[in-house]
């Protein structure tokens, strides 16, 4: 058996443990990551960038399809069709490319990189089976950044037409008819898309709303346009099972009635749970949260020096969250002082029209006892959206009645993802409706919507 010392070991290389590497290694700290599968994780293989790349493509194909039909533009198309082997492969370059750039980035700044499934043998010690080998390797931190799996309906486990977001963002050809189980992110993201590739889509959710976990105002473009593209949805109704003669799921209304939807197949996508098994982690004793390891805000555990980032670690279950834990522990583990206290962690739904929040929603701030003001600008008044055929949505801003401190944006339309850098910099920064109503905002931009948004907040917006 081969033996190896460290500093930092890092069990899992996706975003939170690829940071946490990469940063540990800047640092000059000894380190070492072992992944068991591929580097960039849930994140870059099967997650964030395979399902925008999906996204991206099913839009353009629509795009050409409109144009197909009639275009206010003028612009004229013959009837598109799509390859869909293509595109898979088209988003498998991109993951390739960027997976290797993370390999490259690791070995760069001095990081090791172990292939193989770690198991955890005590606080200090894992070993790793890499082909008939198996490393033994002593650390002194050691970081768990294991990430999720989806959820699984114990009646109706993965496998043959019932498939996870994992399947589907490499179609071997599309289903003719898709029947999708939650109205969340994956399933919405995802079912949206497939929609707009040209197959008949169904979405059953558990709750009354889609997208249950943003506020009902902001939903409700994204509902709008899900019944525009002609996604069937069944609110508040449970699955039941495959019913005995195939490609039909059985379903429950709230009210009891029981119906079955063709299928040709199921997307589950009822939410995802932490990586805790498998690999001897119970052998550590940690105190959990929920199925999630719990950890104070500096991302430690309950064992001197283990330490658990990214969705491991619990809600949100976002990339960029656990990036930011990663970096954090690298430069706690190298000495310096640091917390996890952001602001806030900009969450983004990548459906069409995009939902994008930073911070409270009026109703989260009103829980809280805080007293606020807010402001509304519709893209029906911002002139860029106009000229990108996109006025469906608004920009809302959440601000202190008392001192105009802003402390929460929500937005939803085309594009406003890319809106939550100034969201988040503006919470960040302690900014007020005045520093926001009076930084010039350049024309035409849909981010005038921001500074409209705080401009009518405080009583005086200038377009509408
Ligand atoms: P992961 O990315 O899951 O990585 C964990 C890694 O650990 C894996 O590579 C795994 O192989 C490895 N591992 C586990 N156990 C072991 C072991 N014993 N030994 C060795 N290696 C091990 N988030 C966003 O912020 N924006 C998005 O747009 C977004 N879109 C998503 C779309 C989909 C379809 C899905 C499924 C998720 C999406 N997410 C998105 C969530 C995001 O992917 C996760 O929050 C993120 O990947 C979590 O990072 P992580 O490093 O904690 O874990
Ligand atoms: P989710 O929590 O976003 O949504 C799950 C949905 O399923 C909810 O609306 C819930 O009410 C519903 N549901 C639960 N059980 C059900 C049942 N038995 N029948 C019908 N409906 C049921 O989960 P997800 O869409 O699987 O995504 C998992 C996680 O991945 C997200 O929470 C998020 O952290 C991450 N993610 C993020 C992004 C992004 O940031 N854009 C995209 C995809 C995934």
């Amino acid at each position: 058996m081969k033996k190896l010392q460290t500093t930092l070991l890092v069990i899992g290389g996706g975003p939170a443990g690829y940071v946490c590497g990469i940063r540990a290694a800047q640092l000059g700290v000894p380190t070492i990551l072992v992944e068991g599968e591929r580097l960039g994780g849930t994140c870059l293989n099967i997650g964030c960038i395979p399902s925008k790349a999906l996204i991206h493509a099913a839009e353009e194909f629509e795009r050409a399809k409109h144009f197909a039909n009639h275009s206010p533009l003028g612009i004229k198309a013959s009837a598109p069709t799509i390859d869909v082997a293509q595109t898979v492969k088209w988003k498998d370059g991109i993951v390739q490319r960027l997976t290797g750039g993370v390999g490259t980035l690791l070995k760069k700044h001095g990081a090791q990189v172990i292939e193989g499934w770690a198991t955890v043998i005590d606080g200090k010690t894992v070993e790793v089976k890499t082909g008939q080998d198996v490393v033994r390797i002593e650390c002194q931190h050691l970081v768990i950044a294991t990430g999720s799996v989806p959820s699984e309906l114990s009646f109706m486990p993965f496998g043959g037409d019932v498939i996870s977001s994992t399947q589907a963002l490499s179609p071997r050809e599309l289903p003719k008819r898709l029947v999708v189980v939650g109205a969340g992110y994956i399933g919405l993201e995802l079912g949206m898309a497939y929609r707009k590739l040209g197959c008949e889509v169904a979405v059953v959710e558990a709750t009354q709303r889609v997208l249950p976990a943003y506020d009902e105002e902001l939903t409700r473009p994204v509902l709008a346009a899900l019944k525009k593209q002609g996604v069937v949805l069944h609110l508040g109704c449970s699955v039941q099972g495959m019913a005995e003669t195939g490609k039909r799921l059985r379903v429950r209304s709230s009210q009891a009635d029981e119906f079955s939807l063709p299928a040709d197949q199921v997307l589950v996508a009822v939410g995802r749970k932490p990586r805790t098994e498998g690999f001897g982690l119970e052998k550590l004793q940690l105190d959990m949260a929920g199925r999630a390891i719990k950890v104070d805000d500096q991302c430690r555990a309950s064992m001197r020096d283990v330490w658990a980032i990214g969705d491991v670690s619990g809600e949100p279950m976002l990339a960029h969250r656990g990036m930011a834990q990663g970096e954090m522990v690298a430069e706690i583990v190298a000495g310096k002082r640091r917390r996890f206290a952001p602001a806030s962690i900009p969450a983004v739904c990548f459906t069409d029209p995009e939902v994008v929040v930073s911070g409270l929603s009026p109703t989260q701030a009103q829980e809280a006892g805080v007293e606020v003001i807010t402001g509304t600008f519709p893209f029906l008044a911002n002139g860029r959206a106009m000229t990108l055929e996109s006025t469906d949505g608004f920009v809302r801003v959440v601000a202190r009645k008392d001192n105009h401190l802003i402390v929460g944006w929500q937005a939803v339309g085309r594009s406003v993802s890319e809106l939550g850098a100034a969201f988040s910099q503006s919470l960040e920064m302690g900014a007020t409706l005045e520093d926001i109503g009076h930084t010039i905002h350049a024309h035409p931009t849909l981010g005038e919507a921001v500074q409209e948004s705080a401009l009518r907040a405080l009583g005086h917006a200038l377009h509408i």
